[in-house]
């Protein structure tokens, strides 16, 4: 391939998917899900108070596949879906692969292209439009760095819906600007602790400027859920069946790009906080190498030193959240008490990881490497010079992954056809950027002590 062809792979419109793939018949995966109060499993009728309706059958169901309707393709397109495949051409040539001659090629699916800046609004939009279909009026959330509230709160302004978001106070006088998009697409928008739930309250006595966390704000979302439960349901970003269900949607469309050039990739990598974009990236090429079409593919997670469930952790039955609030589901985990550095990539802070990603580790089908902020950060600059935008935090630790495994191929005279997903951009999180520009950038011990000490307090589960 010479360099002069154009990088930029789109998918005719008419292409755009009409189906999610579901991973779990595919792996076998029969886990309930466990409620964090009785500690065993419960019904889809109790979920259902608390998720929608059809997102519960989602999250339960063992079909291969299951049909994207018709309205919600529209929203598709709106969101700018199909989204891009990029030969990054010019970030090869920056770490010193030669396109003619190495045999090297790295391609990235660009998921920033979407108005909320990420991945996240593909299931944003599923889960308000299933919202409104179940007569749903409000959607509550929480919301950390403020990606996924950005992305909930555009999906309801589309589909006619009011949006209750909770977002951690740090974060929230942090990133002023991530909590006045959400307003602009009109939601409302609380510092957690807020004063609008009993558990905001309470830590409001102990403290009015409390700084909040996820587990707070998760707490504060699933009570204001269960208060108005007539016409409200809770909204989850990461993690559980039905998400990444409908990020799927990533990973057929790479397929079919690289289709189209001929090509099919020898190892393919996202970053990995709840397992969302990894798995929507990964699930379809996932069922080429589990129906041994692929034996030979290898897919690696990249997570951050800072929280690193996948690499360090235990694969257990643990809770979702800090409060217990959330169902416990079997996963890798470095336990729900857990702390992570503050990293600038706030999105792969989370504790534990999807329990579909999870299965597919315990099963030795994918990998999962560890990676140091400072190193994550400069990759992306370098990401940034080459090919034209400052790429999320989140998403530098696979473009610092995919970059590695470049190194590693032309070091072992491997032609090696790459895969990245690029999960967001960074334009609200520069932050990060001007802590690297300005040589403040931190690097954080890997948390062994504070993972064993939280691993303590996991639930004493008695199915399975
Ligand atoms: C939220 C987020 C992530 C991490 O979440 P996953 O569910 O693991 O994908 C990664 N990248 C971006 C841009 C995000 O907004």
């Amino acid at each position: 391939m010479s360099t002069t062809t154009n990088p930029v792979v789109l998918l005719p419109p008419e292409k755009m998917p009409k189906q999610w793939i579901n991973l779990v018949p595919y792996i076998g995966y029969d886990l309930p899900l466990i409620s964090p109060q009785t500690l065993e499993p419960g019904t889809p009728e109790e979920a259902m108070m608390i998720f929608s309706k059809d997102c519960v059958l989602q999250e339960v169901s063992q079909e291969p596949a299951i049909d994207i309707p018709d309205e919600l393709r529209e929203m598709y397109y709106y969101a700018n879906r199909p989204t891009p495949l990029v030969r990054a051409l010019r970030l090869e040539k920056a770490i010193g692969i030669d396109a003619d001659t190495d045999g090297i090629k790295i391609y990235y699916k660009n998921e920033s292209v979407s108005p909320a800046g990420s991945h996240k609004t593909n299931t944003a939009l599923a889960q308000a439009y299933y919202a409104r279909k179940n007569g749903i009026e409000c959607l509550a959330t929480e919301t950390g760095a403020g990606q996924w509230g950005s992305a909930l709160s555009y999906a309801c302004a589309l589909f006619g819906l009011k949006c209750r978001v909770y977002m951690v106070r740090a974060s929230y006088k942090q990133k002023p600007y991530r909590g006045i998009l959400m307003r602009t697409y009109g939601a409302e928008v609380w510092p957690s602790p807020s004063d609008q739930t009993d558990v905001g309250n309470t830590f409001l006595e102990q403290d009015p400027d409390h700084p909040g966390s996820l587990g707070i704000a998760i707490s504060e979302a699933v009570e204001d859920c269960i208060k108005h439960n007539d016409n409200t349901r809770y909204s989850l970003g990461s993690v559980v069946n039905h998400v990444v269900l409908h990020q799927t949607i990533i990973g057929q469309e790479a397929k079919a790009q690289m289709e189209m050039l001929g090509e099919y990739p020898d190892i393919i990598i996202a970053c990995h906080g709840g397992g969302s974009n990894f798995s929507g990236l990964t699930f379809p090429f996932l069922i080429d190498k589990i129906e041994d079409r692929k034996p030979d593919l290898r897919i690696i997670a990249a997570e951050p030193t800072a929280a690193p469930k996948l690499t360090k952790g235990v694969y257990t039955f643990d809770y979702g959240d800090t409060g217990h609030f959330a169902p416990i589901v079997k996963m890798y985990t470095i336990g729900s008490s857990f702390v992570p550095s503050p990293i600038h990539a706030g999105g792969l802070r989370y504790h534990g990881a999807s329990p579909l990603v999870s299965m597919a580790l315990n099963k030795g089908l994918i990998e999962a490497d560890m990676l140091k902020q400072t190193e994550v950060i400069e990759a992306g600059v370098t990401f940034a010079r080459t090919e034209g935008f400052p790429p999320a935090p989140e998403s530098c630790h696979a473009v610092l992954e995919a970059i590695k495994q470049a190194k590693a191929a032309k070091e072992n005279r491997e032609n090696k056809i790459i895969l990245f997903n690029l999960s967001g951009h960074g334009y609200f999180d520069l932050g990060a950027y001007q802590a690297y520009l300005d040589g403040n950038l931190e690097d954080f011990e890997l948390p062994t002590a504070q993972i064993k000490e939280s691993l303590k307090s996991l639930p004493q589960v008695s199915f399975g």
